[in-house]
């Protein structure tokens, strides 16, 4: 390589965004305000309150509470050693973290059920494409302590409200039990057998799923090994009585809530820990990455990390796909907000003026700007055009000694004199709400 290519590679590395990841822009963060605020709000309706995570963990903490068996943990991690040589993983999905903060903080030992929710970012060396990012952030709730079907019905309910909050239409939820590790014995041994005919023909990580976690070539994506599920032992079939009983409560349930689903047996979920009821939400209308929120219950998953035998569930949705269904529905988001009040003024005097006027806005809630680049008056007015402002105002000398103005609505020009006294900005805020 040429010495000025090999700058060039090198600035690439200072100018562009690693491979996977995303900016979310001043011009679309609005989106995900709107998001992240139905989510919380809807999750608040239901009791949970929010718990915040450390983004890397002990890489011990996702083999044992992801799985070693599974993709993310397999394949997918971001681990790396840091200085003193521990092992560190960036998380690559909120649950582990969340059960090992509940448990390390005695957490369980409060009133059950104890319901949390978090937004996070994860992480996952994954071949990017539409939907499938390395840094992509998720809405979570788990739930702890209760191992009633009742809050498996909850917490799907939940997550139906949040989409349906959104105003997303058009996604299919898409359940499943996948038993206790009691019936999936049997299951795993049934499907052993079934895969046995085909081996010559699985994939390598099929391979060694067959040995290790017979159910995870189920999620095989890889075309052939897909092509075998269709005949493949279901574990439904395979239920015990309490497993089959507790399915059925869940469906009752969302039954009663109005709650639409279908039973889909082929749903086994990636990761090591659920038990029971497994779920996925789909959309067909962003591609293949159609799963926009996917979660389930996990018995066994903190007793697993190191605490007691105490049950949990949850759900992740991901709120990159979310949106992408969002901006293809053309749903409304909660508009951005705009600038109140732009006071322009001349010179270093009126300046102050104007920056203390604006002081005093911005603590009653208003969203007001002034001068701050030392800009001539024209400067300023084009400015506040291109930002926007709902209002503008102009101080000059004369308005700073009588203490009266104009107030200029921008979108037709129309001036309304005002006083700048004590009664200012409850008539800034009349002449606001005329307008919306
Ligand atoms: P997929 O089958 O699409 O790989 P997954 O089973 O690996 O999904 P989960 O671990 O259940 O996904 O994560 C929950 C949700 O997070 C998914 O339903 C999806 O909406 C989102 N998600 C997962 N991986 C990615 C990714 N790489 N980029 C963007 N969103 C993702
Ligand atoms: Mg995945």
């Amino acid at each position: 390589m040429q010495k000025n290519e090999r700058n060039n590679k090198k600035m690439e590395l200072v100018t562009k965004k690693p491979r996977g990841t995303e900016d979310k822009l001043p011009k679309e963060i609005y989106k995900w305000h709107t998001v992240e605020k139905i989510a919380r709000n809807v999750a608040e309706a239901y009791g949970c309150k929010e718990i915040r995570t450390p983004t890397f963990e002990h890489t011990e903490l996702f083999q044992r509470g992801v799985g070693g068996t599974t993709d993310v943990v397999q394949k997918e991690m971001y681990t790396f050693n840091d200085k003193k040589g521990r092992s560190i993983t960036l998380k690559p999905e909120g649950t582990a973290g969340a059960v090992r903060a509940v448990i390390e903080n005695g957490l369980l030992n409060d009133a059950l059920p104890l319901k949390t929710y978090y937004f996070t970012r994860c992480f996952r060396y994954e071949a990017p494409q539409s939907g499938r990012l390395r840094e992509f952030n998720q809405v979570g709730i788990e739930y702890f302590g209760t191992a009633s079907p009742a809050a498996d019905a909850e917490v799907i309910a939940l997550a139906n409200d949040i989409i349906k909050s959104l105003g997303v239409k058009n996604i299919s939820i898409e359940i499943n039990s996948i038993g206790c590790p009691k019936c999936r014995a049997e299951y795993h041994k049934a499907l052993k057998e079934y895969y046995s005919q085909y081996k010559d023909q699985l994939c390598g990580t099929c391979l060694e799923r067959l040995d290790r976690n017979p159910m995870r070539l189920l999620d095989c994506k890889s075309e052939i090994c897909s092509s075998f599920k269709k005949d493949a032992p279901m574990i439904l079939d395979y239920l015990c009585d309490d497993c089959r009983e507790h399915f059925e409560n869940v469906k009752k349930r969302l039954d009663v809530l109005g709650v639409s689903y279908t039973v889909n047996p082929l749903i086994v979920r990636g990761l090591d820990y659920y038990t029971n009821t497994v779920f996925e939400f789909i959309s067909n209308e962003i591609g293949s990455q159609g799963a926009v929120c996917a979660g389930g219950r996990y018995n066994g998953l903190v007793e697993e990390i190191g605490g007691n035998s105490v049950p949990g569930l949850g759900f992740a949705m991901g709120l990159e796909r979310i949106i992408m269904v969002m901006e293809n529905q053309k749903l409304e988001f909660e508009p951005e907000k705009k600038c109140d009040l732009y006071i322009a003024s001349f010179d270093d005097e009126t300046s102050i003026y104007a920056m203390e006027l604006v002081q005093k806005l911005r603590e009653e809630g208003f969203w007001a700007e002034c001068d701050i680049s030392g800009r001539s008056f024209k400067a300023q007015m084009k400015y506040a055009n291109k930002i926007g402002a709902t209002y503008c105002m102009v101080i000059g000398g004369d308005e700073m000694n009588t203490k009266s103005a104009k107030l200029k609505r921008m979108s037709d020009g129309t001036e309304t004199p005002v006083t700048l006294d004590d009664k200012f900005c409850e008539k800034l805020n009349t002449m606001i709400l005329e307008i919306v």
